[in-house]
């Protein structure tokens, strides 16, 4: 479907490639590997001089000038609010750093930064006028989906391990989205949300087969940058599973780097944070290798991290080693004790992959790699809470072996 798109939009570009694709038509992938929103940063330059934010209200949508959705439209929103950057100097002091800060994703309305990326995806999927959206996940993803559909008065399909967290379960539940388990991983998940999609005409809002998510997920990098007076701090650490975050995140950085918005030329080095349970780009990082192999036997307490194979390995890759950054694994069975570490010395809730990266910036330290003066940033995800035990209801469970198209 063809619509005009007012706005600085000027193509789709695959990440794999370079194809140029219109932005004017619904996308996917290239290739079977994602999409980069490409924009005239020029003009925006010329429009939108970085003071003008200032008298704008304190949501992702002040960004629109860098945002896909076509700006003669008013976007479908639950507030997805600027999100606090917070000093925490107590936990920095036990982590030997001198500037420590946490950026609080777990105030967004479902209670993670999936909301940014959902915001953007739902409103452009409504923007082609599907109302059928469907998404594979490992439980955040899925209970933002719900959130967003409910709003828009769409339908949603979930579809997740039967393991996600309950909380996730319950939300999904609530929001009135169709919600499946199943017996599988998120790649098992991801297939049968491809099948649902194509067999009923659904938009599949999976992690990168899309480009608008990661343009939600850029507003995490644009936000930091304007919170730190447009002096990016020396180290983003970030919980890495399907990568949306920190390839937005880089994105925002290299684009407001073009706009001549940022103070200084150097960029955070991106640090990508995963289990030893999971950590295919870890493996990947350290060989040398260009893509990832997927991990066999995933597992972590991180639901979010758990993710054996990215189609956007590359790009994540290609962050970290552009950024002079590197990825870090540490131990799945250190998790709670470092989410309680920052708890204690901070009074956040933060999640277990946030916890992660606790874990992994003492790493760091240790190795040398960050120093006492760097400037750090470890990014909360989600709130706890979405992890606590709750016996979700009994639900079906798809067996990936079946077909599950005569159930729906
Ligand atoms: C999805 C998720 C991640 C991983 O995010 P990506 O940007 O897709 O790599 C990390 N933490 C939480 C809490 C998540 O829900």
């Amino acid at each position: 479907m063809l619509t005009s798109q007012e706005g600085f939009v000027t193509h789709l570009e695959s990440a794999i490639d370079g194809t140029r694709l219109d932005a004017r038509r619904e996308a996917t992938v290239h290739q079977d590997r994602p999409l980069w929103v490409r924009y005239d940063l020029p003009r925006v330059r010329e429009a939108l001089p970085r003071e003008a934010l200032r008298s704008r209200p304190p949501t992702l949508w002040r960004y629109r000038e860098l945002l896909p959705f076509p700006l003669e439209k008013e976007p479908l929103t639950l507030f997805e609010q600027c999100t606090p950057l917070l000093r925490v100097d107590r936990l920095g002091g036990a982590l030997g750093l001198n500037q420590l800060a946490i950026k609080d994703e777990s105030r967004l309305p479902t209670g993670s930064f999936k909301d940014r990326g959902m915001a953007m995806a739902v409103n452009m999927a409504l923007h082609f006028g599907r109302k059928r959206l469907v998404v594979p996940t490992n439980g955040n993803a899925g209970g933002s989906l719900a959130a967003y559909a409910a709003a828009a008065g769409a339908e949603a399909y979930v579809f997740m391990p039967r393991d996600a967290p309950g909380p996730n379960v319950l939300e999904c539940l609530r929001a009135g989205a169709r919600t499946y388990l199943v017996d599988g991983l998120i790649g098992d998940c991801g297939k049968i949300a491809r099948e649902v999609a194509a067999a009923r005409d659904g938009f599949d809002l999976s992690t990168l087969n899309e480009p608008y998510r990661i343009e939600g997920k850029k507003t995490m990098g644009l936000e930091l940058a304007e919170q730190s007076g447009w002096n990016l701090p020396d180290v983003v650490v970030y919980p890495t599973g399907g990568g949306t975050g920190l390839i937005g995140m880089w994105k925002a950085f290299l684009e407001l780097r073009e706009l001549g918005w940022l103070s200084s030329a150097s960029l955070p080095r991106m640090v990508a944070v995963q289990s030893d349970g999971c950590a295919p780009i870890v493996r990947a990082f350290l060989a040398g290798g260009r893509f990832a192999e997927p991990w066999q036997n995933a597992q972590s307490s991180a639901a979010g991290i758990r993710v054996p194979a990215a189609i956007g390995d590359f790009m994540i890759l290609a962050a970290l080693r552009e950024s002079g950054g590197c990825a870090a694994q540490v131990e799945d069975s250190r998790i709670q004790e470092w989410q309680r570490l920052a708890t204690r010395h901070t009074g956040l809730a933060l999640c277990p992959e946030a916890g992660a990266c606790v874990g992994a910036v003492l790493q760091l330290r240790e190795s040398g790699l960050i120093q006492q003066k760097d400037r750090v940033v470890i990014f909360n995800t989600a709130s706890a809470h979405k992890y606590d035990r709750v016996v979700p209801p009994e639900l079906p469970v798809v067996d990936p072996a079946k077909p599950i198209l005569p159930q729906l």
